[in-house]
């Protein structure tokens, strides 16, 4: 879990050009990049380019330019990787999930018994 504060956090190192990230979109406000972790294959995140902890902490602007942004990064990642289905996850605070503590949208392609957990047994 990554608590660091602003500038040193993993993600502002991204931004800032200082550790290495497979970059896929930016923006004025929002930066998209591989994650390191692949839950599936094209799964992308959609950072804030200003350290926000979380959702409570962006501004009108940012929560329109992220959800645009994520927009955007679906349907390149349709084309790209022709998924059957797209989850997007949001997670704040610990108990909500979050491990990187600036604010991040996960765009997850998904497929027919992928096996990815991030959606609950439904009727
Ligand atoms: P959270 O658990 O906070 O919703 O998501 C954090 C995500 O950041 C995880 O999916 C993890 O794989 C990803 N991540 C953690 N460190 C790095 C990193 O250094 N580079 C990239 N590209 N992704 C990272
Ligand atoms: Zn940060």
């Amino acid at each position: 879990i990554d608590t660091s504060p602003p500038g040193t956090c993993i993600f502002c190192k991204i931004i800032a050009g200082e550790a290495p990230a497979a970059i896929v979109h930016e923006d004025e406000l929002t930066i998209a990049f591989m994650d390191l972790g692949q839950v599936t294959p094209g799964h992308v995140l959609v950072a804030t380019k200003r350290h926000a902890q979380d959702l409570y902490a962006l501004t009108r602007a940012e929560c329109a330019a992220v959800m645009q942004a994520s927009q955007h990064i679906a349907q390149a990642v349709r084309q790209a990787f022709t998924p059957s289905g797209l989850t997007l996850l949001q997670a704040n605070g610990r108990d909500g999930g979050q491990t990187v503590f600036h604010f991040h949208m996960h765009v997850v392609p998904r497929h027919a018994d992928d096996g990815v957990a991030l959606t609950w047994p439904r009727k």
